[in-house]
């Protein structure tokens, strides 16, 4: 990868990361009201689920995306961490926060959704930078 394509993978994933960091400051905090209704509870319940979830989702991506940036700093980026092969344009250009090819990223998937299969060192990492 050329030094101009990596600079415009940083450019793209910078700017990723001030709009998710953006989303990310609360500016409005969640109130937790005493409400009488009973609908008006659970409605409360769910929209503070929904909040809670977005903000995982949304802070993990924001790890992938640091962890894009440190490996853009190190030329790591743009080669698969478990196989090593290249990630592949198309697919850093759709996501340039990929960490996998599209053959590991569906291995993955796979084992995350029997529930079962090693954890690549990749989750550790974006746990230890969170
Ligand atoms: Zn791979």
């Amino acid at each position: 990868m050329t030094h101009r394509e990596l600079n415009e993978y940083r450019r793209v994933l910078e700017a990723h990361r001030a709009e998710l960091l953006a989303m990310l400051t609360p500016r409005e905090e969640i109130h937790v009201q005493q409400v009488s209704d009973s609908l008006d509870q659970w409605q409360t319940a769910a929209a503070i689920d929904m909040a809670v979830s977005n903000l995982d989702r949304d802070s993990r991506r924001l790890r992938e995306i640091n962890a894009a940036l440190r490996r853009i700093d190190d030329h790591s980026y743009g080669c698969c961490l478990h196989c090593e092969e290249d990630i592949g344009v198309k697919r850093l250009k759709a996501l340039p926060w990929a960490a996998f090819c599209i053959a590991c990223q569906q291995r993955r998937d796979q084992q995350q959704v029997r529930g079962h299969g090693p954890a690549f060192a990749y989750d550790e990492e974006l746990s230890a930078a969170a």
